[in-house]
């Protein structure tokens, strides 16, 4: 009778909570605007994440999933169909990740790229064959809401790291396969561009002009022109300028931090940064790996608060339509308090402590991405 009441009370809150936290939140911003106790709180979330359509933008579990003997070393097990589902979360983008190799040689090349084609399909088998029943693949933003209201958890293919592009009729077949987003680099220089870890080291590739390269400028021009998505995530800051400079639709950095309150991560974004992407109508997903979070803190006392700070920080920086959550979970991601896909509402509960709104953790969840989304899903039409 109790858990009603609390439920019932929730819902009242959520549905009247927009003006009401709206008139709180200047004054009393940091520490419970609402009062709740932490049971009102969780049911709160709990309510939001029914309505909302929320999104993890990066995880790298199909490596962990497909290769369950270690494959890369990284192997936590932290998302599963079920962890989401408890988790109030309905989508991720599931990663296939390429280790950086040489560029110059075709047959590295070659064997990268065929690789990277049968871990998408693999993937693709693992959901839509065994997983049928409680997951299906979204190759579009109609496929989201549809699998949203089938009670289904939404899978969307990705890759972390441009490497194995070696031509742009790869992207076509990337494109055709459903890949949803490509991460343009994995920190150290590709075909395509800078990445973000080695600036100033001898791992600069002369041609890129530490950049986007010629063949890299191509190669986003036809994602675009696809429908995938680019996400800065990684890439250097030459990159990031370069490829500002020639989007036509907006991009994601699918899980990145803020270098204001973690100065010392080279991969972070510094505020012109998140403010350039935010320029081109794009979103930031903060990553929850705890080297990215806190130079103050030692790794093991990274939690939730400190990882809302960043959010906070994009938040106040640009505005709530433009960050998100890409936890990098199964490839390093994970604090305490949020350390697997079931615990997702601990962070809806601070930041509604923090007096966000119902409409703007909707947005934070998922509607932000869905915007990038379907404005990609737009510009692309124009090229069928
Ligand atoms: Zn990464």
């Amino acid at each position: 009778m109790k858990r009603i009441f609390v439920i019932v009370a929730a819902l009242s809150l959520l549905f009247s909570y927009s003006s009401d936290a709206q008139e709180h939140c200047g004054k009393c911003k940091k520490s419970g605007a609402l009062n709740l106790t932490d049971e009102q709180y969780m049911a709160l979330a709990d309510s939001i994440h029914k309505v909302a359509i929320s999104f993890d933008t990066h995880v790298d579990t199909p490596t962990y999933s497909l290769h369950p003997d270690g494959h890369y070393t990284v192997a936590k097990g932290q998302v599963s169909f079920e962890l989401m589902r408890q988790g109030g979360q309905d989508g991720a983008f599931f990663a296939i990740y390429l280790d950086q190799g040489p560029w110059q040689n075709q047959k590295s090349l070659d064997s990268a790229y065929n690789w990277c084609v049968d871990e998408l399909l693999s993937w693709k088998n693992y959901v839509e064959g065994s997983h049928s029943q409680e997951a299906g693949i979204a190759y579009s933003t109609d496929d989201v809401y549809r699998l949203k209201k089938e009670g289904k958890r939404i899978v969307v293919l990705c890759i972390e790291n441009g490497y194995p592009v070696r031509t742009l009729e790869d992207l076509d077949e990337f494109a055709k396969i459903g890949v949803k987003y490509i991460t343009l680099s994995h920190n150290t220089p590709n075909q395509i561009c800078d990445g973000s870890r080695y600036i100033n080291s001898y791992y600069w590739y002369p041609s890129t002009g530490h950049g986007l390269s010629p063949f890299g400028e191509e190669v986003v021009e036809r994602m675009q022109q696809l429908g995938i998505m680019v996400d800065v995530s990684h890439i250097s800051s030459e990159s990031l300028v370069d490829v500002l400079k020639i989007v036509k639709a907006p991009v994601l950095a699918s899980h990145s931090g803020c270098k204001a309150l973690k100065p010392s991560q080279t991969r972070n974004l510094t505020d012109d940064e998140i403010r350039a992407i935010a320029a081109v109508d794009g979103v930031i997903q903060v990553g929850t790996g705890r080297f990215f979070l806190s130079d103050d803190l030692p790794y093991y006392k990274v939690g939730v608060a400190i990882l809302a700070n960043h959010i906070d920080h994009i938040k106040n920086l640009v505005g709530y339509r433009h960050v998100g959550l890409g936890t990098d979970f199964d490839g390093g991601g994970g604090v305490i308090g949020l350390d697997n896909s079931s615990q997702m509402k601990n962070l809806t509960v601070e930041l509604l402590k923090r007096g966000w709104t119902a409409e703007e953790l909707k947005a934070f969840w998922g509607g932000n991405l869905l915007r990038v989304w379907k404005a990609c899903e737009d510009y692309a039409s124009r090229f069928k």
